[in-house]
């Protein structure tokens, strides 16, 4: 069944000339004022639009929603012009939209960009380069270099010579852009993979025959990566693409302050080398966990991996930017010692979706994990194609450039600044009231706390173990629907996420614990807003317990999305 259509839109296949027009620039002025009218729209009235909705409101659920997305048959007539596509999605996409950008919407790590990003990515958009190869991107593949050396002085802070040597240098890599922090992971692990399997004795390497030849030419049979229990679930997925199987990414104990436990750390591995058939790949050190924002201690990390001879990679998928705050960025201390180091543009450098880094010490790292193909990435040319997982990709490199140079490190740090010591008025604010429990305290600018009514924590005071088991499962319960309600209701978002945690009221046992976390990015977000969500948090629960919401009706068809 073909959908209707309106004869207007015949006129852009009735013939030849038509259908090319869109690749044209439109010569006269009328045309071009309507282009522009469009790029008005996006840029003032799709914000003004989005200012409107916070969270995923319960207007309209998503099983509703869903029913007008159901149709799968593509149009052979075009359906709708330009002017057309565009107010459809104001009309129809906008409205239902989340607006990360708002002060109130403090769940995620996504959130407000700078207004100058949506022109950067209309640039990249326009020139559509290609960085896989030089003859697609040219010029853009040179800059690419030079802001990766950029990033890289930032981490490492090598000497003048160093980065001499490397940046233009088209034998060597300093690292690469790519979709997010999963594939920088993702590729910090293939290449620590594939150099402690490297060739030896006639074995031609893992990347060439394969996990079961490596395993008999290094005479082991496993090979495990060490990461905290807060890391995120990228290094799983790795385990398994890169086939060592993600029951080996080997989860190390966290202390108190969530910060990986060097104890549990050095046990851990006092038991694999007691197998001389198990070989550690990587370990890694978050800075900057996605559940709690905490830096493990990498100074000690780096230490230990220097002594097993072991590549240490730095998670700083989150916290990476906090280099630039003067102020904060002694928290990253030990990441100049990082093998490699994963860092988000998309989170804290405020890029638009999606961009991420990797990064290597050791510029001839990369060589792992090189590919060639006769027609494009020569041997010795800038084809950055050779060295990444992903072919084709855009020129997110301008967009970060260009970044720079507008913000300065001083402007991004001042951001990294706002965050953390908001993050910090929070968690005191938060402790002054007296319906609500601080959680995890803020290292960086990331906190989780949960609703803890007066009565049920002076309880927990007194109560033996059975009984606080129970309250905290009750606990959990309240959280759980406290966050939903509040989403739905629309006004502010904060996310959720379950820790285990300990002794968060004396005697408690180990246990899991529903907690609301907090990601403080947004630089408009200030504390009377976060003070704002709070109260709305204890109106929520108020009129819940005298009964005018009801958990059941909340949970009736809500999607149950988890923390990222
Ligand atoms: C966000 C995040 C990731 C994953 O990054 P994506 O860009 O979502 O793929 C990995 N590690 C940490 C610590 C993160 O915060």
């Amino acid at each position: 069944m073909e959908n209707n259509h309106s004869t207007d839109n015949f006129e852009l296949v009735k013939d030849w000339i038509g259908l090319i027009e869109v690749f044209t620039c439109p010569a006269d002025a009328e045309t071009r004022a309507t282009l522009i009218g469009h790029m008005k729209q996006i840029l003032f009235e799709l914000h003004d639009f989005l200012i409107k909705n916070v969270g995923i409101t319960e207007e309209i659920s998503l099983k509703e929603l869903s029913n007008d997305f159901t149709d799968t048959i593509i149009n052979k007539f075009p359906e709708k012009k330009l002017a057309e596509v565009v107010t459809g999605v104001f009309e129809t996409i906008a409205p239902h939209a989340v607006n990360v950008a708002s002060p109130y919407f403090v769940g995620h790590m996504t959130a407000a960009i700078p207004f100058f990003m949506v022109h950067l990515k209309a640039i990249v958009a326009a020139l559509n380069q290609n960085v896989v190869k030089l003859e697609t991107s040219k010029v853009v593949s040179i800059l690419e270099k030079q802001v990766i050396s950029k990033i890289h002085r930032l981490i490492y802070g090598l000497s003048n010579a160093f980065y001499q040597e490397h940046v233009q240098n088209t034998e060597t890599s300093l690292g690469s852009f790519m979709e997010g922090g999963t594939t920088a992971n993702l590729t910090a692990l293939w290449v620590a993979r594939n150099t402690a399997l490297k060739p030896k004795n006639g074995f031609r390497g893992i990347e060439k025959e394969g996990l079961f030849a490596a395993y008999k030419a290094y005479d082991i049979d496993r090979c495990v990566v060490m990461v905290s229990r807060r890391g995120h679930y990228s290094f799983r997925k790795s385990g398994g693409i890169l086939g060592i199987g993600n029951e080996n990414i080997i989860s190390v104990d966290v202390d108190q302050r969530n910060k990986m436990d060097i104890d549990d750390l050095e046990r851990c591995l006092a038991e694999i080398n007691k197998n001389k058939r198990t070989k550690v790949i990587a370990i890694v050190g978050i800075a900057g966990t996605t559940e709690t924002g905490t830096v493990d201690p990498l100074l000690r990390i780096a230490e230990i991996c220097a002594r097993e001879k072991i590549h240490f990679h730095a998670d700083a998928a989150w916290g990476g930017p906090t280099l630039m705050s003067e102020t904060y960025k002694h928290l990253l201390d030990g990441i100049q010692l990082a093998d490699s180091v994963t860092i988000d543009g998309h989170k804290q450098f405020y890029m638009p979706m999606s961009c991420g880094m990797i990064y290597f010490r050791n510029p001839r790292s990369l060589d792992a994990i090189s590919y060639h193909a006769n027609y494009v990435n020569r041997k010795g040319s800038v084809d950055l194609g050779i060295k990444t997982l992903a072919g084709s990709r855009e020129a997110n490199s301008l967009i970060l450039d260009s970044a720079l140079k507008i913000m300065g490190t001083r402007g991004y740090g001042m951001l990294i600044e706002h965050g953390i010591e908001l993050a910090y008025n929070f968690s005191e604010e938060i402790k002054t009231r007296e319906n609500f429990q601080l959680i995890t305290e803020p290292e960086l600018n990331i906190l989780t706390y949960r609703l803890c009514p007066k009565n049920l924590r002076d309880e927990f005071e007194t109560a033996g173990s059975e009984r606080i088991i129970a309250i905290n499962d009750e606990l959990n319960e309240l959280n759980r629907t406290l966050q939903q309600v509040q989403r739905e209701a629309g006004n502010s978002f904060v996310s959720r996420t379950v820790l285990e945690q300990e002794n968060i009221f004396p005697g408690f046992p180990p246990g899991k614990i529903v907690v609301l976390r907090c990601v403080l990015m947004n630089p408009l977000t200030t504390i009377d807003v976060l003070k704002d969500i709070l109260d709305e948090q204890e109106e929520l629960f108020e009129a819940w317990r005298v009964g005018n919401i009801g958990g059941e009706k909340i949970r009736r068809d809500s999607d149950r999305s988890q923390v990222l």
